[in-house]
């Protein structure tokens, strides 16, 4: 496994759109495991492959320790409710804010395996679904940022 670059503030590749996997190749497999890596170095919840420079709708998560989610391809199919929480990224290390969120999204997604599945996710996992799915799409949390928080 290796450590990836994460891509910061300005780099322009942030605001891309990623392409669908159209086939779980082994080098998407890695792609998984590096990001896992990564994520988990820098101290983050989740990483979409877009912020270590790969344009692939892939993301990592992991809100809860040793629950680690890896999703290709991953869209979400349901929502409701609402949240305001504050949330940051590793891509915009000095940002932190209050977004405005669903308080519950189901995802579909293949795994690792190609296999589809669907998750539903409540609070924290479903702010980083929303979040990291965002970034498949260019879309990062300033943009649905209420107000600044103060860092805690
Ligand atoms: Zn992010």
């Amino acid at each position: 496994m290796a450590l990836l670059n994460i891509r910061t503030d300005k780099d322009p590749i942030l605001r891309k759109t990623s392409r669908p996997v159209i086939e779980v190749t082994p080098r998407i497999l890695t792609l998984l495991d590096d990001m896992v890596e990564t994520m988990r170095r820098a101290n983050g919840c989740g990483l979409a492959a877009v912020q270590v420079g790969v344009l692939r709708r892939v993301v990592v998560i992991e809100v809860e320790e040793g629950t680690v989610y890896e999703m290709i391809n991953p869209e979400i199919i349901e929502s409701e409710g609402h949240q305001e929480e504050a949330e940051g990224c590793l891509s915009l290390p000095d940002r932190w804010g209050v977004t405005s969120r669903p308080m519950r999204v189901t995802v579909k997604y293949l795994d690792r395996k190609g296999k589809e599945r669907t998750l539903t996710g409540e609070g924290l996992l479903a702010r980083a679904i929303c979040h990291e799915t965002d970034h498949l799409d260019g879309k990062l949390f300033i943009d649905v940022m209420i107000r600044e928080a103060e860092e805690d």
